[in-house]
């Protein structure tokens, strides 16, 4: 019996629908039950990941109006930024656009992720100008001082990702490990949140068109429509939200040994519509392949599941500062992608907000103060144990949950789509 998305949104509306997380339609089915149409109305989905294909637009005051002709280049706390497309000729406001995957020229671990992140903490970032006329000038903005300010995904979202290793002899730089990837299949590095991931939930996108409201980065946003290289075997969503809505931490920079990178977060209401969206509901992670690539010839070598990466494994890190062994160098500390690891009066601190619980201070760490259990990829008679993941299931569910909150107390209204996407 097949449902419209407008009857499932009256009863939203009303206050009668059904609405479930998909961690607790999983709990529901792990449990021996069954689930009907007539059980649930709504699944909330989300995913957080290194998500490359985002960029900020940005438009703000730096001076005085007639004070330049117009900006020739501007960098945000050494992020550079490119201006315009409007020159906003004497207007004394910088339209630019920054890239979440462009690289700070002052600090090799800062980005445009991270600059996304300062700005939605509410910190003031330093603003160089120079005009065409040559002129250098500097100010402090914060978003509040950004009339717009929006980010964009032009490839997010993917239906669940791949995993890497590394076959040959030679360790490489790459923007799939935080530090140079290991030769020899000694670990991978895995993304994608499994059944989480809203086109998973929703793979012929029934649900999920251009128009459907969305958070991004838990902010209130929109699908525009399919993302760069998009495909029906890999579908991915682009869209945008107002960054001044953005909770920092869904978001931010991830350092990687070829530079820092962007992560993002999208939560997704997937309206139970019909049986087989349903059924793609239920698929639980180990019926969920991942592809596991070459990270140097980007070739598929084996597939494993993602219940290799989600199923009996720690989601958060735990912190155990007793155990650290002051050595000369705390490794874990200097090749954190997120810079969550300190030291307070000798003792290892772990910053929850700031990590990603990706799992790499727990290879790293000689004297067990980072654990987490991170699993291994099992393919072709090889076990390949995680070293990091670029995919946080932990915040994933969290966002899950905030959106299911959402709709429940109806701060978050569902939109149908306007147009069906072909992927
Ligand atoms: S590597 Fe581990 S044991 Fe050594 S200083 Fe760092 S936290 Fe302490
Ligand atoms: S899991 Fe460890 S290495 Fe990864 S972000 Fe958290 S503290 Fe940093």
């Amino acid at each position: 019996m097949a449902r419209s998305f407008s009857e499932i949104k009256a009863k939203v509306d009303r206050g009668e629908a059904i609405v479930l997380s998909a961690q607790e339609v999983r709990e529901i089915l792990d449990g021996g039950n069954e689930l009907t149409l007539e059980d649930v109305d709504v699944v909330t989905c989300a995913t957080r990941a290194v998500m490359s294909g985002t960029y900020a637009v940005l438009s703000f005051p730096v001076a005085k109006a007639g004070s330049f002709l117009r900006a020739k280049s501007a960098w945000l706390n050494g992020v550079p930024a490119e201006v315009g497309p409007c020159p906003n000729e004497r207007l004394g406001i910088l339209d630019l656009i920054v890239f979440g995957t462009a690289h700070s020229r002052s600090d090799p671990k800062y980005g445009g992720g991270h600059l996304f992140r300062d700005l939605a903490e509410g910190k003031n970032v330093e603003v160089k100008v120079e005009t065409d006329a040559g002129k250098d000038f500097e100010v402090e903005v914060g978003l509040s001082d950004m009339p717009q300010a929006r980010l964009f995904g032009t490839r997010h979202s993917f239906k669940n990702y791949s995993a890497f290793v590394n076959p040959g002899e030679e360790r490489v730089a790459t923007i799939f490990h935080a530090t140079f990837f290991d030769p020899c299949w000694n670990g991978a590095s895995v993304s994608g949140c499994g059944h989480l991931n809203p086109i998973q939930n929703d793979p012929f996108l029934e649900t999920i068109g251009v128009g459907t409201r969305v958070l991004l980065n838990g902010a209130e946003g929109f699908v525009l429509g399919k993302g760069t290289r998009s495909s029906p075997e890999k579908p991915n969503l682009s869209g945008f939200a107002d960054m001044h809505g953005m909770d920092p931490e869904y978001m931010g920079g991830f350092a990687t040994s070829c530079g820092p990178e962007c992560v993002s977060s999208w939560a997704v209401p997937i309206s139970v519509t019909s049986e087989r969206v349903l059924e793609s509901i239920a698929a639980p992670d180990r019926s969920i392949p991942l592809p596991v690539m070459d990270v140097v010839e980007r070739r598929e070598i084996g597939k494993a599941t993602y219940g290799d990466v989600w199923e009996e494994v720690d989601l958060e890190v735990e912190i155990h500062p007793v155990a650290c062994k002051r050595c000369t160098q705390c490794i874990p500390e200097s090749i954190c992608p997120t810079r969550a690891i300190g030291f307070e009066d000798w003792k290892p601190t772990l910053d929850r907000n700031r990590c990603f619980n990706c799992g790499l201070c727990s290879t790293a760490c000689v004297g067990e103060v980072f654990r987490a259990h991170l699993g291994s990829l099992r393919f072709d008679g090889r076990e390949v144990p995680i070293v990091v993941r670029q995919s946080d299931r932990l915040r994933a569910e969290r966002l899950a949950e905030v959106l299911k909150r959402r709709i429940l107390d109806h701060s978050f209204r569902m939109t149908e789509m306007v147009e069906r996407i072909s992927p």
